[in-house]
């Protein structure tokens, strides 16, 4: 395509956008935005995606994001070895999942979960007798477990369907409500369409059982009855000593205390969990809230791993977080890269994929600690910074990695030394 003209009128209201095709749609961001062609070319690459299946996932859609799959190695969970694909825009994030795993690949990654149990809400207001209504609620339990399994046969028949009633009185500042909790096994489907056709059905029945009116249907997004949890034991002589363990404990004692430290050290975590996530076509915004709202369960937002020191000597971590993903369902099924990645981590079930998340989630967080308490974060950091700063000016091909090389001995990586470095490179 040609260089597009600007927009003489720059409106972002542009009728029937929605109508139009990604490259229609392309060509009036463009002229918009005044993109240049190799701007546009970069834009019109759907790669494996393709336009019509790109088109079909979202709304709008004129392009898509290309990020690096990364493979983690040396991970065992439960006894079996496993691949992992991560996908992530940030470098070491894939290095330090390695070297965590390299460290206890004997031992390996002991996990579990609590089951596979989301949590859909139905809130009812203007309800004049709200602990009598909840009580009304709870007494329908057969009946709103046949509402439910008939919304989703294809569950049932998986395995799947309503399990359980919870009703609470919520004090708000609106006054009470009457919130009635549906607990759904959704088996191999992270499960949030699933349970939200059941609120939606449940709904005009808990209107007329609580003589109130009802507004939200839908799920949580803090799937506590959904936990996934990893255990690993790391040789206090596989990890450097008792000084770099202590440096770990010590780590999490300041995690653990203290919200402004858990929420680098969780971000941590979620580098590692949401690679996976993304890798497999799930949720990562869900997976993230679910985290985070975990996190604050106390009233205080903390640390969603643990280290202590064990009756040997060793260095324990633990983590248990909620983790709703699916192998059906969303992207997992349609997104071809997310079909591969499923294929490489050889899971056949939603439990299988979350213990594996969870254990690397663990692993990711173990390395970090390890990095921060030792020679800190930046120096395993800069060899792919380096990288990245050497292409942020302008080196290309084998220059990469002479720039990067010349700004890690010199221990400084910074753009404009990069410049620098490259000019050097291209006058010798
Ligand atoms: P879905 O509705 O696409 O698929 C799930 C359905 O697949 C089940 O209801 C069942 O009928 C069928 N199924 C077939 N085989 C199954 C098996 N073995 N186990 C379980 N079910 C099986 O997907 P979903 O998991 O209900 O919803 C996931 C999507 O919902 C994600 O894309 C997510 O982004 C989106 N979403 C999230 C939120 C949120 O997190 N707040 C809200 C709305 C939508």
């Amino acid at each position: 395509m040609d260089h597009v003209a600007p927009l003489a009128n720059r409106s972002s209201r542009i009728g029937g956008f929605h109508k139009k095709s990604p490259q229609e749609r392309l060509d009036l961001v463009a002229a918009f935005a005044d993109l240049t062609p190799e701007a546009v070319a970069k834009l019109s690459d759907f790669g494996n995606l393709g336009a019509d299946l790109a088109d079909r996932m979202i709304e709008n859609v004129v392009g898509t994001m290309n990020v690096p799959i990364g493979i983690a190695t040396n991970v065992k969970v439960d006894g079996e070895d496993v691949l992992v694909p991560m996908a992530t825009e940030e470098s070491s994030v894939v290095a330090a999942v390695c070297n965590a795993a390299r460290q206890n690949y004997e031992a390996g990654f002991t996990t579990s979960v609590s089951g596979n149990l989301m949590i859909a809400q139905v809130q009812a207001v203007e309800v004049r007798d709200p602990h009598a209504a909840r009580i009304r609620i709870l007494e329908r339990r057969e009946e709103i477990r046949a509402l439910c399994d008939g919304c989703d046969p294809v569950l049932v028949r998986f395995g799947g369907g309503f399990r359980d009633l919870e009703v609470r009185v919520l004090d708000t500042l609106g006054g009470p409500m009457v919130i009635t909790h549906l607990i759904v096994d959704t088996r191999d489907a992270m499960g949030a369409n699933a349970v939200n056709t059941m609120a939606e059905t449940l709904a005009p029945h808990i209107a007329a059982w609580s003589g109130g009116r009802v507004y939200l249907r839908i799920l949580s997004n803090l799937a506590d009855r959904r936990l996934a949890r990893a255990h690993a034991t790391w040789r206090v002589e596989e990890i450097g000593g008792e000084g770099v363990r202590d440096g770990i404990v010590s780590a999490y004692h300041f995690a653990e205390a203290d919200p402004y430290r858990a929420a680098t050290h969780n971000k941590g975590i979620m580098n590692g969990i949401s690679a996976v996530v993304l890798a497999t076509g799930n949720d990562t915004r869900a997976i993230e809230a679910g985290a985070h709202a975990y996190a604050s369960r106390s009233g205080r937002y903390t640390s969603l791993t643990r280290y202590e020191v064990d009756a040997d000597g060793h260095l324990s971590g633990s983590i248990e977080l909620p983790l709703a993903v699916g192998l059906i369902g969303g992207a997992t099924k349609i997104h071809p890269t997310a079909q591969a990645c499923l294929k490489i981590l050889g899971v056949t079930s939603a439990e299988r994929l979350a213990r594996i998340i969870a254990a690397v989630g663990l692993a990711q967080n173990f390395s970090a600690l390890k990095a921060l308490a030792t020679t800190g974060i930046q120096k395993g950091h800069m060899a792919l910074h380096a990288q990245n700063i050497a292409m942020m000016a302008g080196a290309v091909g084998e220059e990469i990695e002479r720039v990067a090389r010349i700004l890690v001995e010199r221990g400084s990586v910074r753009t404009d030394l990069a410049q620098s470095a490259l000019e050097e490179i291209r006058r010798a």
